[in-house]
């Protein structure tokens, strides 16, 4: 049941095998010349090209679940298709507009935006004509406890100004980008979960610096990189405020739901593609007389790399079927076990590709180590490995005492 399509999803899953082979696969190199070649905060040419192609052919914001929006799937639906997307994580996402961090800021502005932030960003979101940026976490604060955040809005007639300093915001500087999501604190002594607020800020606001990206062992991530920042002082209407003040904590919480379970479908579809690379290299090569992929061990990894991933596959979809059928709160438990289960998949069946691939594994020659660097940022990234694991074994103690 699990893996049933309807025929419209199906229709849109072939059409996407279809522009991965055509389209996105051959791409791929173009796509990192021309990124060396000009400026790495923008988006190359061919970015755009397929982009513009996804969108005739109807591959368009398939994320927005039931939503007249976008494609209208459920989550059970687009997990079979953000897995085929992710087999090419930096590439084809994007060109279908269902990239992170701009997939959770539209599902915030769909739900919780005012007709005119609506009318201001999410529609040219829609579009794909510009980018933004979810700006939570800190570095003076253990930010996976969100209730810990600092930032100051404070209110000031018909303004609010911000103080304080972000880093690790994906997306801030990218020369697209042209909307922030900040959190921060408007009252420090409202209850624990009313302290925050999320704000929209333009990046062009005077008393915003941008400091650096952060690149990820080596890996800048342009044209997002992940960015440090701060406000000083920094003034917006007060029309920019989403949802409310002291409602930050509550969409935080919406939001991240469907953000955790999209990265997970994605990071399937990369082990299937570092499982495919890793099968294909060992038949290629022969050490002692014996070629690799004869040899019992290399075949062991492979049996594990296969139960890995269809272990992780069943719980992703799952989650997604709880989601369409409970609701994001009450899938929790699965959301968080995935979160957990996902990240660390990949990372073992990355690991025994690039270990296949013997020095080669470790070059840019291959896509096995950005493979391997999304698992290791997935393990903290949407909140670290402990935080999920402590919650879902206070569920479960629940459950018995
Ligand atoms: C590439 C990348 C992109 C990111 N993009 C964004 C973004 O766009 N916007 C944004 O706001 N943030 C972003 N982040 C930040 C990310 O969400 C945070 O790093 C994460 O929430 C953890 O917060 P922290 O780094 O402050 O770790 P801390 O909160 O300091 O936690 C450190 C460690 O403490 C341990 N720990 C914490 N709580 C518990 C517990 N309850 N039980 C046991 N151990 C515990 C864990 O081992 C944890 O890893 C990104 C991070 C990376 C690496």
């Amino acid at each position: 049941m699990l893996r049933d399509l309807t025929p419209r999803a199906q229709e849109l899953k072939d059409n996407l095998l279809d522009f991965m082979d055509r389209r996105i696969y051959p791409s791929e190199a173009v796509y990192e010349e021309q990124h060396n070649e000009g400026d790495r905060w923008d988006a190359p040419p061919v970015l755009n090209e397929l982009k513009a192609e996804a969108k005739k052919r109807g591959l368009w914001n398939l994320f927005l679940p039931e939503s007249e929006l976008g494609a209208g799937l459920t989550n059970l639906e687009y997990a079979h298709l953000c897995e085929v997307l992710g087999r090419s994580p930096h590439l084809a996402p994007e060109s279908c507009n269902c990239s992170a961090p701009d997939t959770g800021n539209m599902e915030v502005f769909t739900r919780y935006g005012t007709e005119a932030q609506k009318e201001k960003w999410l529609k040219p979101l829609l579009a794909g004509e510009i980018r933004s940026a979810f700006c939570m976490t800190e570095p003076d604060v253990a930010s996976s406890d969100a209730t810990n955040i600092q930032t100051e809005i404070r209110r000031d007639g018909d303004e609010y100004v911000v103080n304080g300093r972000k880093w690790w915001a994906s997306g801030a500087g990218d020369k697209r980008t042209k909307i922030w999501i900040v959190m921060g604190k408007s009252d420090p002594e409202a209850p624990r979960y009313n302290q925050q607020s999320q704000i929209l800020v333009e990046p062009n606001t005077p008393g915003i610096t941008i400091h650096r990206f952060l690149p990820v062992m080596g890996f800048d991530d342009a044209p997002e990189g992940h960015w440090e920042v701060t406000f000083d002082d920094v003034r917006v209407p007060a029309s920019n405020m989403l949802l409310g003040e002291g409602r930050g904590f509550e969409i935080a919480q919406g939001r991240l739901g469907p953000g955790r379970i999209h990265h997970c479908m994605r990071m399937i579809g990369m082990a299937e593609r570092a499982l495919e690379l890793m099968i294909r290299r060992a038949a290629d090569r022969t050490t002692f007389g014996t070629r690799v992929i004869d040899q019992g061990l290399i075949r062991d990894w492979i049996a594990e790399s296969r139960i890995d991933i269809d272990q992780s596959r069943l719980l992703t979809l799952n989650a997604a079927h709880m989601m369409d059928t409970v609701g994001n709160k009450a899938a929790r438990l699965e959301i968080a076990a995935i979160k957990v289960a996902a990240p660390n998949m990949l990372l073992r069946v990355a690991d025994r590709a690039m270990q296949v691939h013997g020095a080669c594994g470790l070059t840019e020659d291959t896509i096995l180590p950005k493979l391997w660097s999304v698992g290791r940022i997935l393990r903290f990234a949407d909140g670290p490995d402990e935080v999920h694991k402590a919650q879902i074994a206070r569920m479960e103690i629940g459950k018995h005492l």
